[in-house]
């Protein structure tokens, strides 16, 4: 898990060639700065149901076991209006204890943006084509996974600076793509 998977590498090629389809899979519908500042209730309108939240530098800092009071009282307030699951790649060790203080499904080894995370987001959830959003900070991994299966995708700014390796080598090759 240190390194992106193959399907990223793939993605960032093609999107470095200006080939069309890996632009298209790594721009998001919404950029904006953090998880607070989305539009929820437009989301709302336009009939999305379900919102799948990635972990690591979206809800929370990579380094941070911790969850707030504020994010806590915030997913309180969004579960009232919306399905939600947390979808990481990271591992069980580190979703389940969020999952858990958030009262929220979590799939960890999820394999963004491969089919196997598909395969497991689907069994927690009622996904069809529209009615969810995909809410991450990752072009190359949350992004591509969710317009690869058709969901609303959102990018937020990552929360910090500090990566692990492996989110540091994809992170590296979403400035090159950003730049570019
Ligand atoms: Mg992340």
């Amino acid at each position: 898990m240190k390194k992106p998977n193959k399907e990223m590498l793939t993605i960032f090629w093609g999107a470095w060639k200006n080939n069309k389809q890996a632009i298209f899979l790594i721009t998001p519908h919404h950029y904006v700065k953090d998880i607070y500042s989305i539009n929820y209730k437009q989301l709302k309108q336009q009939g999305i149901k379900h919102l799948i939240f990635d972990i690591d530098n979206t809800i929370m800092p990579v380094n941070e076991t911790k969850v707030t009071v504020e994010l806590e009282h915030f997913f309180e307030h969004l579960k009232k209006e919306f399905t939600i699951c947390l979808l990481s790649n990271n591992k069980e060790s580190r979703v389940k204890p969020v999952a858990e203080k958030l009262q929220v499904k979590g799939i960890a080894n999820a394999s963004k943006p491969t089919k196997t995370a598909y395969k497991k987001i689907k069994k927690e959830i009622q996904i069809k084509k529209n009615n969810t959003a995909m809410i991450g900070d990752q072009m190359l991994s949350d992004i591509v996974f969710g317009n690869k299966y058709e969901l609303v995708t959102i990018l937020v700014e990552p929360y910090k600076k500090k990566y692990d390796l492996k989110t540091g080598i994809s992170r590296i090759l979403q400035t090159i793509l950003m730049k570019k």
